[in-house]
């Protein structure tokens, strides 16, 4: 029998629990709502490192782990390859696709935060859309710039930076009202892939506005890898069926 390890706090991974049976466990960070209405088993929290990780494999005795998290989880997917190595458990990845420029984008690397500040130090009004990471840098701000700072979870914001506690997807009409709202004139964005949050792109495009794109991070190999939530879920199935 397969018990799967689904490693989410994605919309991908979701889709995927919702349609896993019983033996299988769905596992959360902790930072994203957490479903109640799954037939899977969910487990919320870190598993303390590859160690503890390996610990759990054994412990429930999981025979495959799907990596469906966030392309900038990093570490999660880090520590899944080498303690499914450890274990003997196969790991199979969800590997969303980049989102790639299109005719008319203006999109501008940055390798870390440094090359971030460097990239919007013309800019007045940068929307930050990376998470909660600048608000770490809150006071960093130049005296020239406001930021809009779009995370999850809330914050009272400072007289330079407003916080909009938001969670996706996001849709054009709502990105437009945000963009004129705040008088946005530069985007800062991860290349995460995905329909969910790709709507401010093509706002930026249509105003064209300069996008700074963080670069991805490496990810492992993974022993299975897919471009989709459906075709992984497919090939869990086809496991199941057996
Ligand atoms: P990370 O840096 O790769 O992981 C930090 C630690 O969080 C991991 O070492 C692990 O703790 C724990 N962790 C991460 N994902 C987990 C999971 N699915 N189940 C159990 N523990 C998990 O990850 P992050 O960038 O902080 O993201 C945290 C979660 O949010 C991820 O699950 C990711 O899919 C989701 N998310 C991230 C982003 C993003 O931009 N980074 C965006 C949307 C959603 P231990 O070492 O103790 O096991």
């Amino acid at each position: 029998m397969t018990r799967a390890l689904l490693l989410g706090g994605t919309g991908d991974a979701l889709a995927i629990a919702r349609n896993m049976g019983a033996p299988h466990v769905y596992s959360l960070a902790g930072l994203a709502r957490v479903p109640t209405d799954l037939a899977c088993a969910v487990r919320v929290g870190g598993f303390g490192g590859v160690a503890g990780l390996v610990d759990y494999l054994h412990a429930e005795r999981i025979t495959l782990v799907i990596d469906a998290t966030h392309p900038y989880a990093a570490q999660m997917s880090r520590h899944a390859r080498e303690a499914c190595t450890l274990a003997k458990v196969p790991l199979w990845a969800v590997r969303r696709a980049a989102w790639q420029p299109q005719a008319g984008d203006d999109w501008r690397d940055a390798a870390d935060w440094r090359g971030i500040v460097e990239r919007i130090a013309p800019f007045r009004r940068p929307l930050f859309t990376l998470g909660r990471e600048p608000l770490k840098h809150l006071n960093e701000i130049p005296a020239s710039q406001h930021w809009t700072i779009r995370c999850l979870g809330t914050h009272e914001g400072t007289a330079r930076a407003s916080i909009l506690d938001a969670r996706g997807p996001f849709d054009i009409d709502g990105e437009r009202a945000l963009f004129d709202a705040a008088r946005i004139d530069v985007v800062i964005s991860k290349n995460s892939g995905g329909r969910a949050t790709e709507a401010k792109l093509a706002v930026a495009r249509e105003q064209q506005l300069p996008v700074v794109m963080l670069a991805r991070p490496m990810l492992p190999e993974a022993d299975r890898e897919f471009d989709d939530p459906a075709s992984a879920l497919h090939a869990l199935l086809a496991l199941d069926s057996h």
